[in-house]
């Protein structure tokens, strides 16, 4: 199954719970709409260059669309819907006014000049213009994109509507950005972990964690996990594997980062080959990196007490399946990783009423809006005796399906 089925999937089994008309199923699944564009730039050689781009708005019915843009090779639509639907549940279960969207181009970033880059980005926003607003689909960073790409999206915008910093979150902090934002993502997987811990009766001391990526949410959720007690016993990214079962320093490993730009010949951990990563014996496993890696072979040999989804996707379905026979507790993604569109909110919020605030404000809204909806999810999975994912995929559906409802659409 791709991820798009995989999302269906766990869509059908929250509307078997609440007994939804197929036509209203059907609704709540598919996209609202889809902008598939030619976007033709001109290379440093004179030549013209084709690329593909996509932006997907899933449904609106909670407010605006509101979703990342991703630059990669492999981008294709049913990924684009799929992550645009996942962001619809997502911002439904923790209960900030947008719907879900997704964009993306399907182009290699690391071929490209910087100004190509630009001259791409701006080129897609002209193409998409008709379906963003600051009400009506707002576009934030992923994988590949960042502050910068933020910013020509924010000025293209402008170009033709006047200044409007609210058309795009995970701005630079000088164009209107929110302070927290960087870290927002990692430190909402730790407030995740940790209530989940909490609940389980893990006390984080003893506990022993191995995190697979090292980029922004990777490296901040280790980070608070290793101030937080919680030894970081297992560390990789796309070069190296770390392996220190007294704990890796995180704090000198973020350091090394910065200065190196990866993690491999990081001096406080042993090398490891990649495939044993997931071999390692741990209490909490956080993938932070890509899509569909905890495989079925890879949770049947997994030893560990709690898998926290930091990337989108990271299990597979039938993975999901083993790791609940297993008694593996599994948080899913749209709850552990909502920190990131949750500061994306405050973002959105600071830029309309044009009053910024300090990044203990940020942390501490963010900490509240996390703990509730762990805890709502928490809950109804005890009360509906499901899984976590399945109980956050209902409580987004009821959410989704009320909005719709009030509305007059069903
Ligand atoms: P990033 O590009 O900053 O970091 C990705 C990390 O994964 C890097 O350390 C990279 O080396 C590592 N990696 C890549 N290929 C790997 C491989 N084959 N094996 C092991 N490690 C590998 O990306 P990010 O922003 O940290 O996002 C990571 C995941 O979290 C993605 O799934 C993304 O969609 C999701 N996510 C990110 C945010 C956010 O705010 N950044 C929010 C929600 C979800």
């Amino acid at each position: 199954m791709n991820l798009y089925e995989q999302v269906g999937y766990f869509c059908d089994r929250a509307f078997e719970k609440i007994n939804l008309k197929e036509s209203h199923k059907s609704i709540l699944k598919n996209c609202y709409r889809e902008l598939d564009v030619q976007i033709v730039i001109h290379g440093q050689d004179g030549e013209p260059k084709e690329y593909r781009g996509f932006r997907i708005q899933h449904n609106g019915a909670r407010g605006p669309y509101k979703g990342g843009i991703r630059y990669h090779q492999m981008v294709d639509i049913n990924e684009v819907r799929a992550l645009a639907s996942l962001m619809t549940w997502k911002n439904a279960i923790v209960d900030v006014p947008f719907g879900g969207a997704k964009g993306g181009i399907r182009v290699d970033p690391t071929k490209l000049t910087k100004k190509e880059l630009e001259t791409l980005t701006r080129s897609f926003v002209r193409k998409i213009d008709m379906a963003l607003g600051t009400h009506r689909d707002i576009p934030a960073p992923d994988l590949n994109t960042n502050p910068q790409v933020m910013a020509w999206i924010m000025d293209e915008y402008g170009r033709k509507h006047g200044h409007t910093p609210a058309i795009v979150t995970g701005k630079p902090l000088e164009l209107g950005g929110s302070k927290g934002r960087i870290s927002a993502t990692g430190l909402g997987v730790f407030i995740i972990t940790k209530e989940i811990c909490s609940k389980l009766e893990i006390p984080l001391q003893t506990s022993k964690a191995i995190v697979q990526g090292f980029g922004n949410v990777g490296s901040y959720t280790a980070e608070f996990l290793y101030r937080a007690g919680v030894k970081v016993i297992a560390i990789q990214d796309a070069y190296a594997t770390l392996h220190n079962d007294s704990g890796i320093d995180v704090v000198k490993l973020v350091k090394y980062l910065k200065e190196t730009g990866g993690i491999k010949g990081f001096k406080g951990a042993e090398e490891i080959n990649s495939k044993d990563f997931f071999s390692v014996k741990s209490t909490i496993v956080i993938p932070a990196a890509l899509e569909n890696v905890i495989t079925k072979e890879i949770a049947k040999k997994l030893d560990c007490k709690i898998v926290v989804e930091a990337a989108n996707g990271p299990t597979t379905m039938e993975a999901d399946s083993i790791l609940n026979e297993k008694g593996v507790v599994v948080i899913p993604d749209i709850l552990a990783n909502a920190g990131g569109v949750t500061c994306s909110y405050f973002e959105w919020t600071q830029n309309l009423t044009e009053y910024y605030w300090d990044e203990e404000k940020v942390n501490e809204e963010l900490r509240k809006i996390m703990v509730r909806a762990f805890s709502e999810v928490y809950e109804l999975s005890k009360k509906e005796k499901v899984t976590i994912r399945d109980a956050a995929f209902l409580l987004a559906v009821k959410r989704v399906n009320t909005a719709m409802q009030l509305r007059g659409a069903f």
